[in-house]
């Protein structure tokens, strides 16, 4: 099967859906996995339980209706013949393309640690949030069911301390806790929190005020937080670290770092050293006049930080695709963004905001953080949707309903 478009952007997810959105054009296709996507930010929430998980998905063909999609992964490109090839449901599909746009993203980094891969709970995905949030209810219902081995099962161990890793710590915790109120049985059984980073603190990307006053604020919530440390390796039940300590613990997420998405080594694009693809300032693949690459698989020089490229956000995925855009309609200015602040929810409303050069913290940068993911959530129906959830979840308690039980039957058939 062979379909023909002037443009074709590899990727529906934050860069790709917006280059699409914004270009709104006819003769776009987006080839994508998934036929939504994925507002990244809010996935602690989704994990934690105060947003619903289909509230945080988009779907494309709502939010891009001029672009057709191709639901299949790209696995290969032609570039003398203009070809992708896609490997769809219903078999190979070669699409043809005039501009090439590819966003194909990241995925979690797995450094080469013992027992990583197989244990570790990545944070990257919507499966990912729901899986965690299962998991994690299910420990509840394990520690409650053998009160011997109740420490282990109440130990969260988070390895990374960015955004997502402070985030899903913070807003776990608040779901634990409240859970705890319908296990009478665990009222003494100490839980252990403990945060593992590499760094000599956590939050490095923001203002050290405000990541100082996000430590000072889990350490009083009782979080262990260890930094210059890592981990040595995963066991069934046991997470070491390099500082030694041993922690009976079954629960591991992993936040600690992306790589670009595996396929992005398939299309034969010039890469550097860690396999993101290199492109110049008009955010053109090196070499080439009609490919593009943006977002987390693309190193992205920007004149406003010439110091180092663009660091894997949202925020710098928005900022080029709006100048792929630009370009794609024959501008020539290059791309160039200074980040206007960011934000981190860390649970009870509290929150730390850095806007404008201006550093909140507690209620007011919460709120300032939820008011600027719901401006950028595509389609107010969504918007309405996640303002709702998030005005019960402050209202109610979290919601411990969990569907373990549903994966499990669903994985053994
Ligand atoms: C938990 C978490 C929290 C975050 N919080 C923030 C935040 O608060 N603020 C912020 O600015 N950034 C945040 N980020 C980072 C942000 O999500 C990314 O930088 C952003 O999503 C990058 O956009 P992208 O389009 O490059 O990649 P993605 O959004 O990952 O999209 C890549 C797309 O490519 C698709 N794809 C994969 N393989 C193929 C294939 N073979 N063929 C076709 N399509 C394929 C995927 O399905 C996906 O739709 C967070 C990330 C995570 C994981």
């Amino acid at each position: 099967m062979r379909r023909e478009y002037r443009t074709v952007i590899l990727g529906g997810g934050f860069a790709g859906a917006h280059v699409a959105r914004i270009l709104a054009e006819g003769s776009t296709a987006i080839v994508s996995p998934e036929s939504s996507m994925l507002y990244t930010p809010l996935l602690p929430e989704v994990a934690a339980g105060a947003i619903e998980p289909r509230h945080v998905v988009v779907p494309l063909r709502m939010m891009c209706p001029e672009a057709d999609l191709v639901v299949g992964r790209a696995v290969g490109l032609d570039e003398a013949v203009r070809t992708v090839a896609v490997e769809s449901d219903v078999g190979p599909v070669e699409v043809g393309y005039e501009r090439l746009v590819v966003a194909l993203g990241s995925t979690a980094r797995m450094l080469p640690i013992r027992g990583l891969r197989k244990h570790a709970l990545p944070l990257k995905e919507l499966a990912d949030a729901i899986h965690l949030r299962n998991h994690v209810l299910r420990q509840l219902d394990l520690a409650d069911a053998d009160l011997d081995a109740a420490e282990r099962h109440l130990t969260f161990v988070f390895a990374g301390a960015g955004y997502a890793g402070v985030e899903a710590l913070a807003e776990l915790k608040v779901l634990v806790d409240d859970a705890m109120h319908h296990y009478p049985r665990l009222a003494g059984v100490p839980q252990r929190w403990v945060l593992v980073s590499r760094g000599a603190a956590i939050l490095q990307e923001a203002p050290e005020r405000l990541g100082a006053y996000a430590a000072d604020l889990l350490r009083r919530r009782g979080v262990d937080i260890r930094l210059g440390t890592s981990i040595t390796s995963v066991t069934d039940g046991v997470v070491d670290l390099t500082d030694g300590t041993r922690l009976a613990s079954e629960t591991l997420v992993w936040t600690a770092g992306v790589t670009p998405n595996r396929a992005v080594a398939e299309l034969g694009l010039p890469l550097d050293g860690r396999g993101r693809i290199i492109v110049d300032e008009s955010l053109r693949v090196e070499g080439r006049t009609n490919v593009w690459a943006i977002g987390d698989c693309a190193r992205v020089p920007n004149p406003a930080t010439p110091e180092h490229p663009d660091p894997p956000t949202c925020q710098h995925a928005l900022r080029q695709a709006r100048a792929v855009v630009r370009s794609l309609r024959g501008g020539t200015a290059p791309y160039r963004y200074r980040s206007r602040g960011a934000g981190a929810t860390l649970g009870r409303d509290r929150g730390i905001a850095d806007v404008f050069g201006l550093q909140v913290r507690g209620r007011f940068a919460g709120l300032i953080t939820r008011g600027y993911h719901l401006r950028h959530v595509p389609l107010r129906s969504r918007r309405l949707r996640i303002l709702a959830d998030g005005t019960l979840s402050i209202a109610f308690q979290r919601d411990i309903a969990s569907l373990a039980t549903i994966q499990v039957r669903r994985q053994t058939g």
